[in-house]
């Protein structure tokens, strides 16, 4: 069975473009693919809010424009920033008709602000903003009866004129595991969606949940899609030091822009002797600087003091960073929060063009996954939930148009091979794969993290080769798992990130190489 569309994550990206599509036009297919269940992705996770410019008073579409192009350090496609930013109000009413609420202060939005934005501009759901518009965007695209939703079902490769031997240059769909029934399962497409979110699984810490492995660019590698920017990689400065279940906990930028203070292990707050704008300095700046701290003192966090919060603030506002914090016996607002920079968000990914089309026809990218050109070298602080609803409208709007050009016949899909090379019978050796991920984590958070060095690049590298050529064997040898397939993934966008960062020859952003200051 030949599916028109075939989304691949269920993130605000992927779930934006479905619902979409399915409303525009309910006699088309569409199957939506998730790797866990259907609301466990970053979506989810995000706290600050919605970048929308919305009192007219002070703030402007300018300025919104302006701090986006400051942040991004000379790097963005402007043509971009400016249609997302103008876009942005369209979008928000869009969602709010679905069913999102956003914090209200009589009549007007109670207007957040984050680091890099000269106004107050961040439209939130108390710090749940991300929970809440998955929730929304998760019943809203149930509705639909058009719309199957497979979850937990991973993307293993894109099917290509690899698999089907033919010459069109387009993508046919996506090989995917079936957790449930243990097999890879062949779903053919005639549009397929990557929507798989970033990649901070790369790195040691991250705030980003376990399923951010970058499957969806390791698969669009292998299928020779172009990426670019990779190397821009934004650290969130402040997450909490202790995880939680394996997972790293965010302590949003808004509690900074609310007035908490970052103190080094003498309690002497230091941002402000690197930057005027303190602690609400763009997210690298401040990134780098909790950074150097830790490393010219004996421990290895620096302190958030939110005391000048109130308690009623911090319980009204961050009601889940007050009750997480309290869970850890940090009693708020008078105990400081030991907090360290973590890996946060992928500027880069698949390069798309301006209605989110990647270079391999039918295959299209939007959310973290995708490269618009609005961020830059660095993202502005709530602009990507801005970005991924944009551009899955464009994507939408582009991919129903496109399925009135001529497109193959259903046998030619039929005749699609079923996936190969799932006879061997060899048990992975699970334990190599986690030794072999947290080894690449190590390499990655050394050599190609906050700091980098051309020397440290060349290292990683060399030892990031090494491991790619060990999971090929067991690629080859042994029956693909999630595990694996997540390994693979994460190997090759190592590697990718590493050669891309190598051909930077200035700082720029994020990136930041020591020996070019
Ligand atoms: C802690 C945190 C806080 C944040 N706060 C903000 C904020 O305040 N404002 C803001 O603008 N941005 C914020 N961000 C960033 C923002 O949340 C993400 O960029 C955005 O949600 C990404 O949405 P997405 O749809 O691209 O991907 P995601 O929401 O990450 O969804 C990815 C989807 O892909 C699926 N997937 C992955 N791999 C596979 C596979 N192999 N097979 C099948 N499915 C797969 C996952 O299951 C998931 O459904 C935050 C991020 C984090 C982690």
């Amino acid at each position: 069975m030949v599916k028109d569309i075939l989304v691949i994550g269920t993130g605000i990206s992927g779930l934006t473009f479905a619902i979409k599509v399915a409303e525009e036009n309910p006699k088309l297919s569409l199957t939506l693919i998730s790797k866990m269940d259907i609301n466990e992705g970053n979506t989810k996770y995000a706290q600050g809010g919605i970048a929308v410019v919305q009192n007219l008073k002070k703030d402007s579409i300018e300025k919104h424009i302006q701090d986006t192009l400051d942040a991004g350090d000379g790097a963005c496609d402007s043509e971009v920033v400016k249609f997302v930013v103008e876009e942005a109000n369209e979008r928000l009413d869009e969602l709010i008709q679905w069913g999102a609420a956003f914090d209200k202060k009589k009549e007007q939005f109670d207007l957040g602000i984050e680091g890099g934005h000269s106004e107050k501009r961040i439209v939130h759901y108390k710090d749940q903003t991300g929970k809440q518009i998955q929730e929304v965007l998760t019943a809203k695209v149930k509705s639909f009866p058009n719309v199957i939703i497979l979850e937990n079902h991973t993307l293993v490769d894109l099917i290509t004129d690899h698999h089907s031997k033919s010459k069109m240059k387009r993508c046919y769909g996506a090989y995917v595991i079936s957790q449930e029934k243990e097999e890879i399962i062949k779903i053919c497409a005639k549009i397929t969606v990557l929507s798989t979110g970033g990649a901070g699984s790369l790195y040691a810490y991250s705030t980003n949940p376990i399923v951010a492995t970058g499957d969806g660019l390791g698969a669009a590698y292998r299928a020779k899609v172009q990426m670019d920017c990779l190397p821009f990689v934004q650290f969130h400065p402040t997450a909490l030091r202790d995880k939680i279940d394996n997972n790293i906990f965010l302590i949003t930028e808004a509690v900074r822009g609310a007035g908490a203070k970052l103190r080094n292990n003498l309690l002497e707050q230091f941002m402000l002797k690197i930057d005027p704008r303190g602690e609400l300095a763009p997210r690298d700046i401040v990134a780098r600087g909790i950074q150097k701290q830790i490393q010219e003192q004996d421990d290895n966090f620096v302190w958030l003091d939110g005391s000048e919060i109130s308690k009623e603030q911090w319980k009204l506002n961050f009601p889940m960073i007050y009750k997480t914090c309290k869970s850890m016996g940090i009693f708020l607002p008078e105990d400081p929060i030991p907090v360290v920079p973590a890996a946060h968000y992928f500027c880069g990914g698949v390069k798309v063009n301006k209605n989110s089309e990647s270079s391999l026809k039918g295959l299209y990218a939007v959310g973290e996954c995708s490269s618009t050109g609005l961020h830059g070298a660095n993202r502005l602080a709530s602009n990507s939930l801005l970005e991924a609803l944009v551009f899955a409208h464009r994507a939408a709007i582009d991919c129903i148009k496109s399925l009135y050009e001529p497109l193959p016949q259903n046998n030619f899909y039929i005749k699609i091979p079923e996936w190969k090379g799932d006879d061997y019978s060899k048990n992975i050796i699970i334990e190599n794969v986690k030794l072999l991920r947290e080894e690449l984590q190590e390499i990655m958070t050394n050599y190609v993290g906050i700091f980098k060095t051309v020397d440290g690049l060349k290292r990683a590298e060399l030892r990031i080769n090494d491991i790619y050529l060990t999971v090929q064997i067991l690629y080859n040898q042994n029956k693909l798992t999630n595990g694996l397939c997540e390994l693979r993934n994460m190997v090759s966008i190592a590697y990718l990130l590493t050669k891309q960062a190598q051909e930077i020859k200035e700082n720029k952003g994020v990136f930041y190489n020591q020996n070019y200051v």
